[in-house]
């Protein structure tokens, strides 16, 4: 869906937004999140019919070489056991070594005699089954890997006929029918989201200086003093519509909250009062309020005229 579609669609959609709000009372926030679950569940279904990933290629494995001690020396010291020299025999290391004594050493310096290490034959034995070892191991992973890949060209063919095949083509089509009303229900959504913010600031239409729209905007203050006081006979008894007084009876929830106003807040007052639309004896206003304690947005508030003057009709 192109942006212009998104923004044409925007403005179709306002217009039933603020009416369903205004009319129906069905907040746009509440249609705001309405549309996002039916966003998200579209959006599932678009993952449902999602066309199944290409098969993975296999991974040649490579064999490592075994551990091999670390190689020893290759030549070591023939050892005496007399002096070269004097033919004293030799018990010290180091002396043996050197194939002369301690006291020689110093006018005749050592006669170290090296032989090839037997154990470095050993080791280069090891060294080579190691290598050995490997290049058979990788041999076998080569042939491994073979069938495999011959085995995942055969998956790659099947999936891409299967991709061909008519139910693709089914599932391409309930994909871009889910795309396609997820794209419309996602403008919905920003479009209610918007509504729920403009609902109550952009919308006053009622001519705010007209003898009704003042009596009531008066109303509208002399019920939210006497909603904070506590004064129960005023806000209810005096104020409250005929559905109100009905709905909520002698000693309601509602009642028993407005008394404890009273001792909570004590007093406060109306602000900002804006009449949004005044019709026929039915009107909706917004405004803000404010005790000290608490204050807040009232937005489109119903109210009728009923006895002679405007009554709270938010129930
Ligand atoms: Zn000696």
């Amino acid at each position: 869906m192109r942006w212009w579609t998104r923004v044409l669609l925007f403005h179709v959609f306002i217009a039933p937004v603020f009416a369903l709000h205004m009319w129906a009372h069905v907040p746009a926030g509440v249609m705001a999140v309405a549309l996002a679950i039916t966003w998200l569940s579209l959006r599932s279904l678009v993952t449902k019919h999602a066309d199944p990933n290409a098969p993975l290629a296999p991974v040649r494995q490579v064999a490592e070489l075994p551990s091999v001690r670390p190689e020893p020396a290759r030549r070591i010291h023939v050892l005496g056991y007399t002096c070269e020299i004097c033919g004293r025999s030799l018990t010290n290391a180091e002396s043996q070594r050197a194939r002369v004594g301690s006291e020689c050493i110093k006018s005749h310096g050592p006669r170290y005699r090296f032989t090839a290490n037997p154990d470095h034959d050993r080791w280069a034995e090891e060294d080579a089954r190691a290598r050995v070892y490997q290049v058979v191991k990788q041999a076998e992973l080569n042939q491994l890997h073979e069938r495999a890949m011959d085995a995942h060209a055969l998956e790659v063919e099947n999936w891409a006929a299967e991709l061909t095949s008519p139910e693709a083509a089914e599932r391409a089509r309930l994909r871009r029918k889910a795309k396609f009303w997820r794209s419309v229900v996602g403008v919905a959504f920003w479009t209610a989201l918007a509504g729920q913010f403009a609902i109550g600031h952009a919308l006053p239409t009622a001519d705010q200086n007209s003898p009704d729209a003042v009596a009531l905007k008066s109303a509208v203050s002399e019920y939210t003093v006497a909603y904070f006081k506590g004064d129960e006979k005023q806000a209810v008894d005096a104020m409250w519509s005929r559905a109100c007084l009905a709905e909520s009876g002698p000693s309601s929830a509602a009642r028993s909250l407005i008394n404890m106003n009273g001792a909570t807040h004590g007093s406060g007052y109306a602000s900002d009062i804006t009449v949004i639309r005044l019709d026929a004896g039915e009107a909706r206003v917004s405004y803000k309020y404010s005790s000290g304690q608490k204050s807040g947005t009232v937005a489109s508030q119903p109210w009728v005229f009923e006895f002679g003057g405007w009554k709270f009709d938010d129930c």
